[in-house]
């Protein structure tokens, strides 16, 4: 695989690439960090740029596609031709970018298109890292100019599956050479992976840590999530607890509501239990539709019953607001595109750095 310079810090950088003297390093860790391509640094000799182009930097947005709600879906190219995608999401407090950590995912939920067709490989953090620095760039943004303020790893993929990587990544994005998005911005959401629950609350990273339940039961979560058979309600409820001991976060749980299988009264009263004894909060989505799979979403009403009877039992909860859904960008609808696809969805723009 092609060397992306994206993947290393700032005194890799210098033993990978044999630039010199460090200044000229550093100027190439900023120029690629502002989300350049080599080519672009005009701070570097054009000599040193043409040695330079034998290596890959970050992915490449080769499509966009504008949602109605403000939301933008993207297609990122990686150098060897895979195709990952994200969402860039505006709020009020910030811009947040939806980022997947791996080609595929291999976790097969029973609602999710991100799993389909299995895993392809891990993504580097540098094609993670790659996949923020362009639509930083897109937007405007710089090294010193963040547009993107905020990070989520929910895209296709289980990060806690490619758990070097996806740290490695954070301190990357996190380092002050660099883009310098806190790690108390960012929010790493797993299927429920204890182990790496543990790790990460022992090496400290302090990001915000989201866990996908969608069941209250260990038997209703099997049906819909295999990983379920691996660890069980208990086992996840331990290492969160554990991971708010260390880190001192609030513990986030994502809960997707689906039409007769997890929003009954007996629901309530066992999310009630999960979550009681530490401070967190339940993300409540509306199942969003993937094509290939038979699950529907509950009625905005049997949604909003719900909502309320958590809140009489003192269940933090709210219901998540859906972006994207025009382009196939919601929760789950994430998949391991082909540039080719038919997509309903109007391709607004071709980033100026796209390739012909
Ligand atoms: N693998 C990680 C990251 C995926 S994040 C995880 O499991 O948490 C995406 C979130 O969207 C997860 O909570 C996932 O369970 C949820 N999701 C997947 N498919 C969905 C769908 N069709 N509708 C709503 N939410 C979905």
């Amino acid at each position: 695989m092609i060397v992306n310079l994206l993947d290393y810090t700032l005194d890799e950088l210098a033993e990978v690439t044999g630039l010199s003297p460090s200044f000229r390093v550093k100027q190439l860790y900023h120029g690629i960090h502002s989300g350049l391509k080599v080519s672009e640094i005009s701070v570097l000799p054009l000599e040193t740029r043409a040695r330079l182009e034998q290596f890959a930097v970050g992915v490449e947005i080769q499509k966009a596609f504008k949602s109605a709600d403000g939301s933008e879906k993207y297609l990122y190219q990686l150098s060897d031709g895979n195709i990952i995608e994200g969402v860039f999401m505006p709020h009020a407090y910030g811009n947040t970018l939806c980022v997947s950590t791996q080609v595929g995912c291999r976790m097969g939920c029973a609602f999710c298109a991100s799993g389909i067709g299995g895993l392809v490989r891990n993504l580097t953090a540098g094609e993670i890292l790659g996949q923020v620095l362009a639509v930083n760039r897109y937007k405007g943004g710089s090294k010193d100019k963040r547009e993107i303020t905020n990070i989520v790893l929910m895209g296709s993929g289980e990060p806690l599956d490619n758990y070097d990587n996806v740290t490695r990544f954070f301190r990357l994005v996190s380092s002050p050479n660099g883009i310098n998005i806190s790690l108390r911005n960012i929010s790493l959401s797993t299927c429920g992976i204890t182990e790496n629950i543990y790790r990460l609350a022992d090496e400290g990273y302090g990001v915000t840590l989201s866990v996908s339940l969608h069941a209250t039961t260990d038997e209703a979560r099997q049906e819909v999530m295999p990983i379920a058979k691996k660890y069980t309600i208990a086992q996840i409820i331990e290492a969160v607890k554990y991971y708010f001991g260390k880190t001192g976060r609030r513990i986030i749980y994502e809960y997707s509501m689906i039409k007769g299988k997890n929003i009954d009264y007996f629901d309530a009263v066992r999310l009630e239990q999960i979550t009681k004894g530490y401070p967190s909060h339940v993300n409540l989505i509306m199942l969003n539709p993937v094509k290939e799979k038979n699950l529907t979403a509950c009625t905005a009403k049997d949604a909003e019953r719900f909502l309320q009877r958590l809140k009489d039992r003192k269940v933090s909860a709210t219901i998540r607001r859906s972006f994207g859904n025009d382009v196939g960008g919601a929760c789950g609808q994430l998949r391991r595109s082909h540039l080719n696809d038919e997509n309903k969805a109007k391709r607004v723009t071709k980033p100026a750095n796209a390739k012909k």
